[in-house]
């Protein structure tokens, strides 16, 4: 492939939406010289916790960290296993081994390119040792978490949602972050909500969220926060078990608050480019990316186009041919069964997940970060237009 074009006019693949707000208030952080967890997080919290409808909301310094705390704190371990799909990204099946536990892949529904639902009731059914259900909102598009649930319930499977792409994100009327025993946000930088790294864990669930407040730092039983600000001997606490160190900044707590006010905003604004696409690519050889249910909110975090049979080029010169026109894109995701330690360690065979095979070959990410230019919107509608018009130019 070729080097990504630097000049002023390239577009890249993600870029976050960093507005004023958010340099102004880590520069009030460092100021203040209060860098790390404090009250930025605590705020993060509270109002993260309100945006989505849960009772509890931890910051973390990672998304990963997140769905690893969860399943520690629902008891997973050695000999258990837990349902997830191909088409994702590593964290969400490697937390799964950090605990001696072991996967159990599905395929994706070609449909809505999330986990196939007919697929995880027969695996829930017939494959025993099965503790968790761990679904992943594809690319922002909600899953169909009214089935997911009363499947979960149905086979006394706990339920934890990757929902590293689904902010803000709603399936069948109720927010995603409200649903699940717990819900894991990413705000890694090309994330719907960017705080460089970062993440949060909801739940509904006070045993759950006291297990996590104290395993994401050192499994000391009070935050740092706490320790210091505390009239009484700051200097005591008190280690109840050999936990990690997983506590957001507040410098990146700092950034979050104003990403948490204008999210809807920015939602909305990737949903506008996403009209203008589907628009210029209605008469194109492709499949367009899968619209939300009735009750349903998409977050937009991904625009993947799929290259039917009959299409002039690739996928790898579709990716070529929009680099050299200045335009980045991306593939989401090489699915796990074509991991090496995936592939070799479960002995997976790309036959065993052709839905998510079909996808991987024919698929790529166009760029929807909210602050493309109507202009670049159009220019890259217009530039895959041409590349993909069946007359050829
Ligand atoms: C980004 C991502 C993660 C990991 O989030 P981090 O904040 O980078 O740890 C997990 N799952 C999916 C599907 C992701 O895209």
């Amino acid at each position: 492939m070729s080097s990504p074009d630097h000049s002023p006019d390239f577009i890249p693949f993600a870029l976050p939406s960093i507005g004023p707000e958010e340099i102004a208030e880590v520069s009030r952080v460092l100021e203040s010289g209060w860098l790390t967890t404090g009250k930025y997080c605590r705020r993060f919290e509270t109002e993260f916790a309100e945006a989505c409808g849960a009772r509890h909301a931890l910051t973390l310094n990672s998304g990963t960290a997140g769905l690893h705390l969860a399943l520690e704190a629902l008891g997973v371990g050695p000999g258990d296993r837990v349902l997830t799909v191909t088409h994702t990204f590593t964290a969400t099946a490697e937390v799964i081994r950090y605990l001696g536990a072991d996967p159990v892949f599905v395929d994706i529904d070609p449909q809505t390119l999330n986990l196939d639902l007919n697929q995880t009731e027969e695996k829930l059914k017939n494959q025993p040792g099965i503790k968790v259900l761990l679904p992943v909102h594809f690319g922002g598009l909600p899953c169909d978490m009214d089935r997911i649930t009363q499947l979960a319930e149905r086979y006394g499977v706990a339920l934890v949602e990757d929902a590293a792409h689904a902010f803000p994100a709603a399936s069948g009327g109720r927010k995603i972050g409200s649903i699940s025993d717990a819900t894991m946000f990413s705000f890694y930088v090309t994330k719907t909500l960017a705080t460089g790294e970062g993440g949060m864990v909801c739940t509904n669930d006070d045993k759950l969220a006291e297990r996590m407040k104290v395993m994401r730092l050192h499994g000391i039983s009070k935050d740092v926060f706490n320790r210091y600000q505390s009239r009484k001997a700051a200097w005591e606490y008190e280690v109840i078990a050999p936990g990690f160190k997983y506590n957001m900044t507040d410098l990146a707590a700092a950034i979050g608050v104003h990403q948490l006010a204008k999210a809807e905003k920015l939602r909305l604004r990737r949903e506008w480019i996403t009209g203008e696409y589907n628009n210029a690519f209605q008469d194109l050889p492709v499949i367009l990316p899968p619209e939300p249910g009735p009750g349903d909110i998409h977050s937009r975090h991904l625009y993947v186009l799929r290259l039917k049979a009959d299409a002039p080029l690739s996928r790898d010169a579709m990716i070529e041919a929009l680099s050299e026109a200045g335009i980045g894109s991306s593939v989401h995701f090489i699915p796990l069964h074509r991991h090496p330690y995936w592939r070799e360690r479960y002995g997976l065979k790309s036959g065993d997940f052709p839905q998510s095979e079909r996808c991987f070959q024919s698929c790529l990410s166009l760029p929807v970060w909210p602050g493309m230019t109507d202009i670049q919107v159009g220019r890259v509608a217009q530039v895959v237009c041409r590349l993909l018009g069946k007359d050829g130019g």
